[in-house]
């Protein structure tokens, strides 16, 4: 999915080509990523309106439709949704679900080869109807709300894994998959770690990971330029690399299965507390 690095970077994108232009035309490749929730049809709905901005909130991206009274276009792009924008009439993508012509002669492309994704049409100032968009967590890559002492807080309160922590959005705002593996590499932590047996310097380590790993691909991505629909992770440590030598150690990296989720990690640096919490205990009854 896009994560977090990703919308930052393609949002102000987004922003920057649409504030202002009108929507001309809708064409609905597929139709199961659409949830309209006004009592009329999408065209009826948005033709005529003008986008007024593009913004992130939490995996959402939200557009603002001028009108009366306004409404909002708000995409969750899940696993594998994109966008891109093109000359009006040249070919969609293989993967376009929705395209909106526009008045400036562009074509503005919702992508998604799973149709996993979702383009709502509601009210402004809707947000809480659409689905997980009711509680979002602290915003990770502000340095006024994610504190050391608000993570500590909120990691003792927690009763699962360190990946599936990690990537509770209602929680932290926001980790997916590939950055939740990153900053666990980077914390020296295995993902299947209760959080409730870190210790203060292991959540400390975990803290600085997560502003410094999500910094550095935010600024890696800002750096480089990527056409809007690419996702770059080649720079990334362990995610997409099992098999492969630790970057740090040499030891292969490895798979685990985390509550549905794949997990790469390097067993030598980010070693199983729970493995070693038996030995531990062995060594006492032992004497
Ligand atoms: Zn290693």
């Amino acid at each position: 999915m896009p994560e977090r690095p990703d919308l930052e970077y393609v949002v102000p994108i987004l922003a920057k080509e649409l504030v202002g232009v009108e929507i001309r035309a809708v064409v609905l490749q597929k139709p199961v990523v659409l949830r309209v929730l006004l009592p009329e049809n999408v065209e009826r709905l948005v033709v005529g309106r003008k986008i007024t901005g593009a913004a992130r909130r939490a995996h959402f991206v939200r557009f603002g439709l001028t009108g009366d009274p306004p409404l909002e276009m708000i995409v969750s792009p899940m696993l594998a949704g994109r966008f891109s924008i093109a000359k009006t009439g040249s070919k969609a993508p293989r993967d376009a679900a929705m395209g909106f012509d526009l008045d400036n002669g562009q074509t503005l492309f919702y992508r998604d080869d799973v149709q996993m994704g979702k383009v709502y049409i509601l009210p402004k100032d809707a947000l809480d109807s659409v689905p997980g968009a009711s509680k979002i967590g602290v915003d990770v890559l502000d340095p006024k709300a994610f504190t050391l002492k608000m993570f500590m807080q909120l990691a003792k309160s927690r009763r699962d894994q360190a990946k599936v922590f990690l990537m509770d959005k209602s929680a932290l705002d926001a980790m997916g998959n590939a950055y939740a593996d990153e900053v666990l590499f980077e914390a020296r932590i295995h993902p299947k770690t209760m959080v409730r047996r870190l210790g203060d310097e292991e959540i400390e380590r975990l803290y600085k990971a997560i502003v410094n790993v999500l910094g550095a691909a935010r600024k890696t991505i800002a750096d480089r330029k990527p056409p809007i629909d690419e996702k770059i992770r080649d720079f990334l440590k362990v995610r997409g690399r099992p098999g492969e030598p630790c970057v740090h150690c040499g030891t292969k990296l490895r798979k685990a299965g985390v509550h549905g989720h794949d997990a790469i990690y390097c067993p030598e640096c980010q070693p199983d507390e729970r493995k070693s919490a038996f030995v531990d205990f062995r060594k006492v009854k032992g004497g």
